[in-house]
């Protein structure tokens, strides 16, 4: 009797948020805005060790990049593109989603849809706020999201979080608008809370083989691809330490900074990858959920 073959495994997404060290959302009350120019950046140096990295693994991944990154290092967006990666849009300047109007919003994501199209000279379907900041307070930004032609939004972390999360929210890629899906970072579902298992401080905090088991999980269990994200700064040790931040902030920035390239490596080899478009928008966008519509707030 012939056993089924199995089935290949899931390819997983990888993501980047293009950003500087002093852009982290819990800086901005140490770090004035008005300051960002005179610091000195290291964006450009790691971003270039990422794209190695990737290339070394033949991994083409999703870059939610800064408008404001864009327009100082032009070269940057250029070599993400030549890389065979995805260009998406972190918006202009690091403002969360839900400190801004309507008005405003629009303003920031259509200005770095622009900016980073003309520069990369691709089309720029997918958007990542800055911390995480679309919930209940600002359902709204989907409609914004849609009318500036974006065509997924990976915005919403369905979990419990001091910053940012909307924790009843689905775990997995959903439609929000006609033409538009969310697509959540991972979590893993225990109980009745949902565990971030997708990068950030946590990705850094926890044990590496955590890290995968809960990846693991997530395919196989729950059948669904899962989003990894990571930051520039997260694999550079010797950037410059901000003073006189408090103890919670220091720890959930610096820690097992020296760890994160060498796991991220790994990652990329216990796992398959590919870019965000590719995975979710290459299928009807969803065509997996009978979730409805999220009504506008
Ligand atoms: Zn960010």
């Amino acid at each position: 009797m012939l056993m089924p073959t199995p089935a290949p495994p899931l390819r997983n997404a990888m993501s980047i948020d293009v950003e500087d060290y002093f852009q982290v959302s819990a800086f901005a009350p140490y770090i004035r805005r008005e300051d960002w120019n005179g610091l000195e950046c290291r964006v450009e140096r790691n971003i270039d060790r990422i794209l190695a990295l990737l290339a070394d693994r033949q991994v083409h991944a999703t870059f939610f990049t800064l408008g404001w990154i864009a327009e100082r290092y032009p070269q940057v967006v250029k070599a993400i593109v030549t890389g065979g990666h995805e260009l998406a849009s972190h918006g202009f300047g690091h403002e969360r989603a839900s400190d801004l109007s309507p008005a405003a919003f629009l303003d920031d994501i259509a200005r770095a849809k622009q900016l980073l199209e003309d520069l990369g000279g691709v089309p720029v379907v997918g958007y990542r706020a800055p911390s995480f900041s679309i919930g209940k307070s600002n359902l709204w930004a989907f409609d914004v999201l849609r009318d500036a032609g974006y065509r997924y939004s990976s915005s919403v972390y369905p979990i419990a979080h001091d910053h940012y999360g909307m924790p009843d929210s689905p775990r997995f890629a959903y439609p929000v608008r006609e033409g538009l899906i969310e697509i959540p970072v991972t979590t893993l579902r225990m109980g009745s809370r949902n565990l971030p298992s997708s990068g950030g401080g946590y990705f850094r905090l926890l044990p590496y083989a955590l890290s995968r088991w809960m990846i693991r999980r997530v395919n196989e269990a729950d059948g669904e691809p899962a989003v990894f994200y990571f930051h520039p700064w997260e694999i550079d040790p010797g950037q410059p330490r901000v003073a006189g931040i408090d103890a919670k902030t220091r720890f959930r920035h610096y820690v097992n900074i020296p760890r994160t390239h060498g796991r991220i490596a790994r990652l990329l080899d216990d796992f398959r990858w590919g870019r965000m478009d590719e995975i979710f928008l290459g299928r009807e966008a969803g065509s997996r959920s009978s979730a409805p519509l999220l009504s506008p707030a």
